[in-house]
């Protein structure tokens, strides 16, 4: 690589001269790639890509199964100063087809399982190159890869031309595109690996899923720089983990992880060795932060960040790591809290809409400059959308998404609070508090609730126990106990989900 790309630049500042280095280690077969095999197959794969027609600023647009051919695939898309589109394995072949006529990529990869049905949806959608990571047949891109020879020269990018496009999880509206700046990648990558101490002796287990920001960004991103070694894994198994654990560093993972590993009689035993334990994307309850600590030794460090922005704030890596908060803005990162209303910015201590400023801030929403002006001011703050609190030291405390604000008779209830005091309750595993629709009131709160097996609790003796902690009007009107709490992918809690379920319960 020659030539100026700033991505390209950044992520492989530390493999120079480490041809030899492990970067990962296939789980499926324990294979081992090393930085200079897979600079090469990227190198290869960008080849590839521009024989099929890929010029600066094209899409290239992916749903397949994780495995490594697909980040030498997003790596071969940046050197060949294309724009990455990972797409959720879970989309059905209508949703990827919607995805594929907004972002109208020149390549689409897919699944060899499901070609059929996504070429037909591809062509609809006008694409014209459609390949497959399978090795079996010809026509794929793996072995459009192997015709190429490595030593490809980067196509120049600056540090505010696209290199990746990530539709957002859409938990709260319709999915928008995500256009991230090679800066915007570049430099929070550079931020977390020396935020968090990353380095060539790091081996982190890589569980999360490569379409989304944590496992995509976060988590190469920051390997690759720091020039350490994943074990790649295709998904998240609670045995494989442990297992893996005594050979690792580091994990990064969503708070499912941390509530699933704790429950294996091995952890303690299999964690001895490990330097880190990070968590993000959804809200990790204090209590598990407590137990793991208590079972390990180790304080998770939990971040924040979005799809949006990538990372906002990290508890510190030295120092205090505050159960319940995201901790400190980033160093780059400015944060502050609005009034949902007027825009004003409140002072520490009320909740507020968080904002946040920053290189790592995204250019906008892909063909959407309405949506991209109403979360985007021009002065570069990002309205993230969600409600959070700044204690005193500046440790920022999330409260809840904007929209998942429940407004009752005229008052404003925060979901977190009531499922904060829920949560005490002896029994309650977690909860959910929506806002359903109400004749009298607007909307009703509701609680969602998962009890351990053995609680002897119910609706009564719930709202018994939370009756004193909480004023009368956040008080849920109904308690639900369910089994569990729908989860997307990223183990976010799907509220737009419960709120479509429960949306009649007092209309009957
Ligand atoms: P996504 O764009 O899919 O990564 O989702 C971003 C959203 O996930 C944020 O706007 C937050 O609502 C939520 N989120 C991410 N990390 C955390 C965290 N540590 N605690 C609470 N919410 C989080």
């Amino acid at each position: 690589m020659y030539v100026w790309n700033h991505l390209a630049q950044a992520i492989s500042c530390a493999s120079d001269g480490r041809h030899e280095a492990t970067f990962l280690t296939d789980a499926r077969s324990d294979r081992v790639i090393t930085y200079g095999d897979f600079w090469a197959n990227a190198e290869r794969m960008a080849a590839a890509l521009v024989a099929l027609g890929v010029q600066p600023g094209d899409r290239v647009a992916v749903q397949a199964p994780k495995e490594p051919a697909m980040l030498e695939l997003y790596v071969g898309t940046v050197l060949a100063g294309g724009v990455f589109l990972p797409l959720n394995t879970a989309y059905t072949p209508d949703e990827v087809g919607f995805f594929l006529g907004d972002a109208t990529p020149r390549v689409f990869v897919c699944d060899p399982i499901n070609q059929e049905s996504l070429k037909k949806v591809a062509r609809d959608a006008d694409v014209a190159q459609v390949l497959t990571l399978g090795r079996d047949e010809v026509g794929t891109l793996v072995s459009a890869r192997d015709g190429q020879k490595p030593g490809f020269r980067a196509v120049p990018r600056d540090a505010l031309d696209l290199a990746a496009i990530l539709y957002t999880s859409g938990t709260t509206g319709r999915s928008k595109g995500a256009m991230l700046t090679h800066r915007a990648l570049a430099s929070n990558s550079e931020t977390l690996r020396d935020y968090w101490r990353f380095t060539e002796q790091d081996v982190l287990i890589h569980a999360l899923p490569i379409f989304h920001t944590h496992g995509l960004f976060v988590a190469t991103n920051v390997t690759l720089m720091a020039g350490g070694a994943a074990i790649f894994m295709p998904g998240f198994d609670t045995a494989a983990v442990i297992e893996a654990m005594p050979k690792a560093t580091t994990l990064m993972g969503v708070p499912t992880f941390y509530t699933r590993l704790l429950k294996d009689d091995r952890l303690a035993e299999a964690s001895r060795n490990m330097r880190l334990f990070i968590s993000g994307s959804a809200p990790l309850l204090a209590d598990t932060h407590d137990q793991w600590r208590a079972v390990t030794g180790h304080a998770i460090l939990e971040r924040y960040g979005m799809t949006e922005t990538n990372m906002n704030t990290s508890n510190p890596y030295e120092g205090e790591r505050r159960a319940g908060t995201v901790g400190l803005p980033l160093p780059g990162v400015e944060v502050k809290l609005c009034d949902p209303e007027t825009g004003a910015e409140l002072p520490n201590g009320e909740i507020g809409v968080l904002e946040v400023r920053g290189d790592n801030v995204f250019a906008g929403y892909w063909q959407m400059p309405e949506k991209t002006a109403e979360e985007l001011r021009e002065d570069g703050w990002f309205i993230t959308g969600d409600l959070a609190m700044i204690d005193a030291d500046g440790y920022v405390t999330i409260v809840g998404r904007g929209k998942d604000l429940i407004i009752t008779g005229g008052f404003n209830v925060y979901p977190k609070e009531v499922e904060s005091v829920i949560d005490d309750l002896a029994g309650v595993v977690e909860s959910a508090v929506i806002g359903v629709p109400h004749d009298d009131f607007g909307e009703a709160v509701v609680a969602v609730v998962v009890l351990e097996p053995e609680a002897t609790l119910d609706e009564a003796g719930i709202l018994a126990g939370i009756s004193r902690r909480l004023a009368k009007f956040k008080q849920p009107k109904r308690v639900i106990v369910v089994d569990a709490l729908p989860r997307n992918t990223m183990g976010k809690v799907q509220k737009n989900i419960m709120r479509a379920d429960y949306a009649e319960l007092f209309r009957r």
